[in-house]
């Protein structure tokens, strides 16, 4: 479960996050939309501290990321703490960042033998398993720069589920696709939905917001406008400037 209540973030003097608040409970899978520039990436950054928030509070499976006292002041956890909170959650990012020198099986198990000291014999079949599931077991000896950017992708979602994160966090996965890559790897994300992960995607794709998400948020120059369910989401959505980007979407 994801807690953000009442986030702000500015880079500089331009706000970036104004007061967005959203919660994510076990098994849900929320996708965020909206146009360029509104802050999508910077919210989920937010989440996993790979950008820290000025105010509001985080709380990830129950645990106090960071929160705002009375006087305003933005407290972290302890740089450890902060650590293992965070690794309750795998990202995927639009451009894969896969190691490049390393092959599938390696970049798999490569943050389970360095991040909880595994040995590589006691983490492979796990990492075979993963890449079993999503579909690219017969590639485990392959380096990335051989695969096409679905099966990349692929891999990099193997990757983040072998830490057996709680959560999942995905920055437009399917965005630096071509259109008949992206089928693959929604596939795989919609599998990962149907067993229940708890999953936070942003997205342009609206297909998958509606058949996959069980609810859609709104977000347009760092405000998240609206969030509901998906199928009211899209067929009745409640803000002008919602109704105004889906109709330039769909
Ligand atoms: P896109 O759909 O294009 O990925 P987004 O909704 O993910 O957009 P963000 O990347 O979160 O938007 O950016 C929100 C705003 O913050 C933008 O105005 C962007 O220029 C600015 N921004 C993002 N990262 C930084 C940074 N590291 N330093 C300064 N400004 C930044
Ligand atoms: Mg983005």
């Amino acid at each position: 479960m994801i807690e953000a209540q009442g986030l702000h973030k500015r880079f500089g003097a331009t706000p970036v996050l104004k007061n967005v608040s959203l919660t994510l409970r076990q098994g849900e899978v929320v996708a965020v939309i909206g146009p360029s520039g509104s802050g999508k990436s910077t919210f989920l950054r937010c989440l996993n501290h790979l950008e820290t928030i000025d105010s509001g509070r985080i709380a990830i499976e129950g645990e106090v990321l960071a929160q705002t006292d009375a006087q305003g002041r933005c407290h972290y956890a302890s740089e450890r703490e902060v650590r293992r909170i965070c690794r309750k959650m795998g990202m995927v990012f639009q451009h894969f960042n896969l190691f490049p020198h390393l092959t599938v099986l390696e970049n798999v198990i490569e943050a389970p033998l360095r991040v909880k000291g595994l040995a590589s014999a006691d983490i492979t079949p796990k990492a075979e398993a993963l890449l079993a599931k999503v579909g690219l077991l017969d590639k485990r000896h392959n380096y990335p720069a051989r695969l096409s950017g679905g099966q990349k992708q692929r891999v990099a979602i193997a990757r983040a589920l072998a830490m057996e994160p709680d959560i999942m966090l995905f920055d437009e996965p399917t965005s630096a696709l071509d259109p008949e890559l992206t089928g693959e790897v929604l596939r795989t994300m919609r599998q990962l939905a149907d067993e229940h992960m708890t999953m936070l995607v942003v997205t342009h794709e609206m297909g998958f917001a509606r058949e996959v998400a069980s609810s859609v948020v709104f977000m347009d120059a760092g405000e998240l406008i609206e969030a509901q369910p998906a199928q009211a989401f899209f067929a009745n959505p409640q803000h002008a400037r919602t109704r105004a980007f889906l109709n330039h979407m769909l």
